[in-house]
């Protein structure tokens, strides 16, 4: 009974890693996906390495000019994702956040993405730019959270789509 709760409990500390002990690493970014009744939310992390090839403050008007080209590019959701057609989401403003430089020599550029969708249930992908956008970008863990269930998967340059089934 003892081994039994303890393989329960791993198993749920196992999942809850998934989805919030993402660590930074260079190349992989983190989305994560949750669809309550109409609304779709996304919400992407990316290393700015992936972003800008740095990871401080801009130094100079380039360096400012290339965030806040970065941040642009990154709030341009139908040009980065594309669900469903069959689902009709249409796309609402990104949310950019301007980067917290901390002082850990690392920093992310978070981005939230909302759609509203029509036919919600018919969501079964979203394929997204984001490899060919960002070439440093090799990896995207993307975890979802749909009325149909939640998981976790991958997404690659050679996998660049989410569909609703698959496995990590
Ligand atoms: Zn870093």
């Amino acid at each position: 009974m003892h081994a039994i709760r303890s393989i329960l409990i791993a198993l749920s500390l196992c999942s809850l890693g998934w989805v919030w002990a993402a660590p930074h690493t260079h190349g992989q970014g983190q989305a994560s996906l949750v669809l309550s009744g109409q609304t779709l939310t996304l919400e992407l992390s990316l290393p700015l390495d992936v972003v800008l090839g740095f990871e401080r403050a801009p130094r100079s008007d380039k360096e400012r000019q290339a965030l806040q080209q970065a941040m642009t590019q990154l709030s341009q959701t139908d040009a980065l994702w594309t669900p469903s057609a069959a689902a009709q989401c249409k796309a609402q403003a990104a949310q950019a956040q301007t980067p917290d430089w901390g002082g850990s020599g690392h920093a992310d550029l978070d981005v939230t993405y909302t759609w509203v969708c029509q036919q919600p249930m018919a969501l079964e992908r979203i394929q997204t730019q984001l490899f060919e956008q960002f070439k440093r970008l090799r990896r995207l863990d993307f975890n979802h959270v749909l009325p149909k269930g939640q998981g976790a998967s991958r997404l690659t340059p050679k996998q660049p789509v989410w569909q609703a089934g698959n496995k990590p």
